[in-house]
């Protein structure tokens, strides 16, 4: 498997656009996205030093990692896909972070299971900005409520936002749903500093792939989610 060299790879064009962008490498996590491929993939990767992982099916998840994070010590696991309410007691005391909350429901459903955790359970909202699918919520109103929902479960913390861009080849609609997540970003924050308690704080932007996380750091990302570019192709 050519996972190591993949990382190399992806590595170098992440430090090439952090210089290009002055910023530093160190501000920005990269998410190796598991989906579809195997524990023995997920092992070459984490062997070449990666910790963060993200899968998006609960079910594919639990599978996949059950046990590998007691082995392999600082493994770090969020959850990326859509997550339906049926799921969430699995959910919130396995993954270190939900990131696809798009759903007031579904915060409710997490915040009354999270006290099942030792620890609170991570979020990012996911805001919708232009991807095909239509997930995430759909602008500054909705996040608003999301974040009250949030802030009144004890066991929950907000940690940021993501998003997806549209795949297109063009270079505009892609930097336009980065710089809407940035804006959105500055508004929340501006509504709902971050407390002393740190129960919410907008320190983490996921957006960038496998196609785009060089626009992605640009324009101030600090977590890409990558697949296809460290794994290979899916099969689907
Ligand atoms: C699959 C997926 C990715 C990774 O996609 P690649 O193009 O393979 O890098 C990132 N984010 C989300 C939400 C995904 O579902």
């Amino acid at each position: 498997m050519p996972v190591t060299e993949n990382l190399l790879r992806i590595e170098e064009k992440i430090q090439s656009a952090c210089a290009r962008s002055r910023r530093n490498r160190e501000e920005i996590r990269l998410m190796g996205v598991s989906k579809f491929h195997s524990r023995e993939a997920v092992e070459e990767a984490w062997q070449a030093g990666l910790r963060l992982f993200g899968e998006n099916r609960v079910q594919e998840a639990v599978e996949k990692f059950t046990g590998f994070r007691e082995s392999h010590a600082g493994t770090e696991l969020h959850l990326i896909g859509s997550l339906q309410r049926n799921k969430v007691k699995t959910a919130a005391p396995f993954f270190n972070c939900i990131q696809s909350v798009d759903r007031d429901s579904v915060i409710h459903e997490l915040g009354k299971t999270s006290g099942e955790r030792g620890t609170a359970l991570e979020l990012l909202l996911e805001l919708h900005t232009g991807e095909e699918s239509k997930s995430g919520f759909p602008g500054e109103e909705s996040l608003f409520r999301a974040v009250e929902t949030a802030l009144s479960y004890p066991g929950l913390r907000i940690r940021g936002l993501m998003t997806m861009a549209p795949y297109t080849g063009s270079e505009g609609p892609i930097r336009n749903s980065f710089r809407r997540l940035v804006k959105v970003r500055d508004v929340l924050e501006a509504r709902f500093p971050p407390d002393t308690d740190k129960r919410c704080c907008w320190t983490c932007l996921s957006m960038g792939m496998s196609g785009d996380f060089e626009i992605a750091i640009e324009e101030g990302s600090t977590l890409l989610r990558i697949g296809t570019g460290i794994f290979g192709e899916r099969r689907q």
